[in-house]
Formats: structure tokens, sequence, C-alpha cells
């Protein structure tokens, strides 16, 4: 009898689905499905335990450490690969006085890389000349944090965030800049603390418009002296 996750990548495999760390998966989970995984997980994990010889029978803060961490990457670190795009309800933006200007909003982030399963830790700063709808302010962060609680690369997570702005707004107008640090320069490897990492994408005007381009990062240091990272 093959077991849940089995069955579910036999299946994505079948649809020719692609599975790797920063893809969404939710279409093929659901609440009881997750659960099971997540014993299955927490099996996967105690062999990892038992491998690293820690006594998780007798280490009482090592007692249950297994289901812990498969639970947190369920529900938490890597949530946005199971959980469905955050509903983030359009306004239309089409009567006569509808906002023409740019907007931009931070966002705190906090994701892993794929790489290490380390912690990734930042903001995102998401530009867009509003087009013919508008989404409430607080569905940028909840989008972009639905990117980022996956496993993921600086680069790829400024795509995502990006893509799925325009998805859910229709603007073709769209810049993302990310600032971040990684743990797995800081706690392993080269153990630089201070090591900031700088990625951005940019779509439509602010790619092709010298002035938007301008415009944006004007607003972003705007941002970084009223709210300094
Ligand atoms: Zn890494």
């Amino acid at each position: 009898m093959k077991k849940l996750h089995e069955q579910i990548r036999d299946e994505m495999i079948q649809n020719n689905k692609r599975y790797w760390a920063g893809d969404n998966v939710s279409e093929y989970i659901t609440e009881d499905k997750k659960n099971i995984l997540i014993d299955e997980a927490t099996e996967a994990f105690e062999g990892v335990l038992d491998a690293l010889l820690i006594d998780r029978f007798n280490d009482p803060n090592s007692h249950g450490t297994a289901r812990r961490l498969a639970k947190m990457y369920f529900n938490e670190i890597m949530a946005g690969r199971y959980d469905p795009a955050p509903n983030a309800t359009a306004f239309p933006n089409d009567s006569q006085d509808r906002y023409e200007g740019m907007l931009v909003v931070r966002s705190e982030l906090r994701s892993m890389c794929s790489h290490h399963h380390q912690p990734v830790s930042g903001v995102a700063y998401i530009g867009i000349i509003a087009a013919e709808k508008l989404i409430g302010l607080s569905k940028y962060t909840r989008i972009a944090q639905w990117c980022a609680r996956r496993g993921t690369l600086q680069e790829e997570l400024a795509n995502d965030i990006a893509r799925e702005i325009q998805k859910a707004t229709g603007a073709k107008d769209v810049g993302v800049y990310i600032q971040a640090i990684h743990g797995c320069c800081e706690n392993r490897g080269i153990m630089a603390h201070s090591s900031l990492t700088q990625t951005t994408v940019l779509k439509g005007a602010f790619a092709d418009d010298a002035g938007t381009k301008k415009e944006f990062f004007d607003n972003i240091k705007l941002q970084q002296e009223f709210a300094p990272r």
C-alpha cells in the first residue's frame, strides 16, 4: 500500500505538475490529507533524528521534535506551498476619479532558502501603477507572504511576487524590490553576519520608462527613511 505522499506524487507526475520547493501544490491537498502528510513527515523526521544519533526517547527536548518539525513545515515555513492563493477581492478602478498614480507597499517577508532550509528575512517593496482593478492594501502583503512561505531563492521569489501581483490586479506595470538577510550566509558557509541581498524585478513601465523606475526607487528611499529596517 502506497503512502499518501507517494500517491500524490504519482498523481502530480501523471499530470506533469511541477512540485519543486517553491511551487504551490494546494490543488492536491485537503485538510484531511494534510494531517496524514504531517503524520508521514513526522515518521520521516524521526528517521533523520535517529540517523543523527539523537536520543528522541530519553532527551526531553528531542521528544516530540519530529512532529513539531513536520507541523512547522506544513503550517508555517512552507505553508505557501499547501495553502491556496489568498483571496484578494478586486475593486473596480474605472470611475472618473480613478486612481492613476503609483502605489508602493512595503511587506515584511519571512522565507526559507531551498538549498539549506535556512531562514530568509527581509522586506519587499511592491510597486504598481493602478490598472482597472485595485486590491486591498493588506492583500499585497498577503500575496507576498504566500509566495515567500516556501523553499525559494530570492531571485525566484521576486519573480513569483511580481507575477502573482499582476495576476491579482490585472496590472502590467509592476515592480518588486527585495532586501533580505539569509540564514545560510549567517549561520554557516561564509558566516557573514551583515550580508544583505537585493533583488529587483521590473515589468512594463517600471522597466521601460526611466521616470517610473526613478519614482519607484525614490519611493523606496522615502519608505526606508520612514521605517528603516
Ligand atoms: Zn541557502
